[in-house]
């Protein structure tokens, strides 16, 4: 048994069943801050991991976004759950050829993990960067352009299962199994810590001025039922087992999310393919193409399909902006 599994065993048997949010919480700390969990070798794929053209996408989101607010000097670049650093690398690309950008930009990460932390660090030879535990950290001094890809869906998760009872976690047969506890009423599923970072991200919005974009996989309201799910190695596993040891997610409830949002304007969701298409993806696709010989070629072209095609990333996942202080309309929301 692992060493969390022993502290997590200990509390569950002291206190009786621990609520899912607070497992789930326990067991991904962990988890992010032991492993570099992205690509082939690692537990699942994300996005910026698939192609370079997401990256460039936002950056060109970024970077027109900013030009129509009327270039503001500082801006405060912010990503969430940076992972690899992939996605800002493939922005700068395109955020290098934004005049003025470079000079005004200033780079908030908030990152959890000191492994992907210590992937992140060559970003600081691009932009001046800071790295924050926590949103609540990142400086009130300038506007803010905050990029969340894949992180609101690592927050822990509340599951309401009727007959005023909650999911828990307790033990069984020598190891963790699903549990129930008393509860308030809720709607299903609902993530009370990413509801306050919607609410806490808004509020920051409506203040300093500035845009927050969010894609993730998830619903325009409705998880009514259980999405949790736990990956190892592209397979899913027991959610109850071996704690840490896996990626622990839930769908994304952006109707929840909106709601949150109090003081800003909300854009979307739209489903990811419609938002990059809208964006010009087809296009930056066909001139990356051409730049390469056949065989990476084809790759860039399974990239594009695997980001928009609504039977693989196009249509489960979402993407929904909010912007605040009087900033103009975001690229890739409007139907054209
Ligand atoms: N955005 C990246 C990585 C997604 S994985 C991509 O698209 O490839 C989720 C990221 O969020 C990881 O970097 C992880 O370390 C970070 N993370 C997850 N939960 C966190 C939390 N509660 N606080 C800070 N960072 C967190």
């Amino acid at each position: 048994m692992s060493e969390l599994a022993a502290r997590l065993a200990a509390r569950i048997e002291a206190e009786g069943p621990m609520r899912l949010d607070a497992w789930m919480a326990a067991c991904n700390a962990h988890y992010y801050a032991s492993h570099d969990p992205l690509g082939v070798a690692g537990d699942f794929i994300t996005a910026p991991e698939v192609s370079q053209l997401f990256g460039e996408m936002i950056g060109g989101w970024i970077g027109d976004l900013w030009l129509r607010a009327g270039s503001p000097s500082p801006v405060r670049l912010v990503e969430l759950g940076s992972g690899r650093g992939t996605l800002l690398r493939d922005a700068a690309r395109l955020l290098g050829r934004v005049p003025g950008f470079s000079d005004a930009c200033r780079l908030a990460l908030v990152e959890g993990s000191p492994v992907l932390r210590a992937a992140q660090a060559d970003l600081a030879a691009i932009w001046p960067t800071q790295w924050h535990e926590r949103f609540e950290a990142v400086p009130d001094d300038a506007p803010l352009i905050l990029v969340a890809n894949e992180f609101f869906d690592a927050l822990p998760v509340r599951q309401y299962l009727g007959d005023g009872q909650e999911r828990a976690v307790g033990l069984a047969g020598g190891g963790f199994a699903a549990a129930t506890l008393p509860a308030a009423e809720g709607p299903g599923q609902w993530s009370p810590e990413g509801e306050a970072l919607a609410a806490a991200i808004a509020g920051r919005l409506a203040l300093q001025g500035g845009a927050a974009l969010i894609i993730d996989y998830g619903h325009d309201g409705g998880v009514a039922g259980d999405t949790l799910q736990a990956l190892k190695r592209h397979a899913m596993v027991d959610p109850f087992s071996a704690p840490g040891d896996h990626d622990l997610s839930a769908h994304v409830d952006f109707a929840r999310l909106a709601a949150a949002a109090t003081g800003v304007a909300v854009h979307g969701p739209a489903t990811q393919g419609q938002f990059l298409v809208r964006l010009g993806i087809e296009a930056r696709a066909e001139r990356v193409r051409r730049q390469h010989r056949p065989a990476e070629a084809a790759e860039v072209m399974a990239g594009l399909a695997r980001l928009v095609m609504p039977g693989q990333m196009g249509a489960l996942f979402k993407a929904m902006a909010l912007t605040g202080g009087g900033w103009p309309e975001p690229a890739g929301f409007a139907a054209s």
